[in-house]
């Protein structure tokens, strides 16, 4: 079985259903691309994984255990992490009190050494890490975002839409990070994003997602060769 896996979930928000049916898997040590046009239901995919979906039906199994709209807080204690759009940092924190705050749940001693080791991948969160996390830039906040979700030592990593508002510069570095931190750890990541391109260079598979159902599903680099999703997503 795989390391997360859906079948059949559907669900919405009341009255509107957005999910139809969906199948999705992500492997242990894999990164799986969600790519769609604006609401197709990519958040709304990442929010019925994580416990944020009132309205699921169908079935979410983490580590061969159903997790279902079990609560946020069990889910994220089972090992998933989720990166939010808009990112979610306490803007009021420094960037080490938010890092803190991503290990609120963990009882070992590694959590200074994984500050350390955090500060190593993104060396500007150190520069400033006593420094408010809402004074920072977009690409800043969004590294500490990362950052914060990895301080729980998750198993899987959600990610919604990283590079949204950041300079292209930043977006690259931005993944380029993550597919170092997949390649040196072996973390699964599901990663939502509207830039095709990057996501698809450090992932195994991707899907498209059209009103809720995937529409097309392959290996990235089959994807990236596909004339109907370069059209729409990679822009050539
Ligand atoms: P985007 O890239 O714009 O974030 P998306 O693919 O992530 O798009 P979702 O955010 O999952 O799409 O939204 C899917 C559909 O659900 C949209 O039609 C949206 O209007 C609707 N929707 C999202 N959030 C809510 C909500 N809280 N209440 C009602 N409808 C919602």
């Amino acid at each position: 079985m795989s390391l997360l896996e859906l079948r059949g979930v559907s669900g919405g928000y009341g009255p509107v259903q957005v999910l139809h049916g969906l199948d999705l898997t992500v492997d242990e040590g894999e990164v799986v691309v969600i790519l769609g046009a604006n609401g197709a239901g990519k958040t709304t995919t990442l929010r019925a994984i994580s416990g944020m979906l009132d309205d699921v039906s169908g079935n979410v199994f983490f580590d061969a255990a159903e997790i279902t709209s079990k609560a946020p807080q069990a889910i994220a204690r089972a090992g998933i992490s989720h990166v939010p759009q808009g990112r979610g940092t306490f803007g009021d924190l420094t960037v080490e009190d938010n890092l803190r705050l991503g290990a609120i749940n963990r009882r070992d001693g590694g959590v200074e050494s994984d500050i350390a080791r955090w500060y190593e991948t993104f060396p500007r969160l150190a520069e400033r890490r006593t420094q408010a996390a809402g004074s920072m830039s977009g690409g800043e906040q969004q590294m500490l975002a990362i950052a914060r979700a990895l301080m729980a030592r998750p198993r899987i990593l959600l990610l919604d839409e990283p590079s949204l508002g950041l300079a292209p510069l930043i977006t690259r570095e931005v993944f380029e990070r993550l597919g170092q931190i997949n390649k040196e750890d072996g973390l699964a990541m599901l990663v939502v994003e509207q830039n095709a391109s990057l996501a698809l260079a450090i992932a195994s598979r991707g899907c498209v997602l059209e009103t809720g159902r995937i529409v097309a599903s392959g290996p990235a680099d089959q994807l990236m060769a596909d004339e109907t999703v370069r059209k729409a997503y990679l822009g050539f």
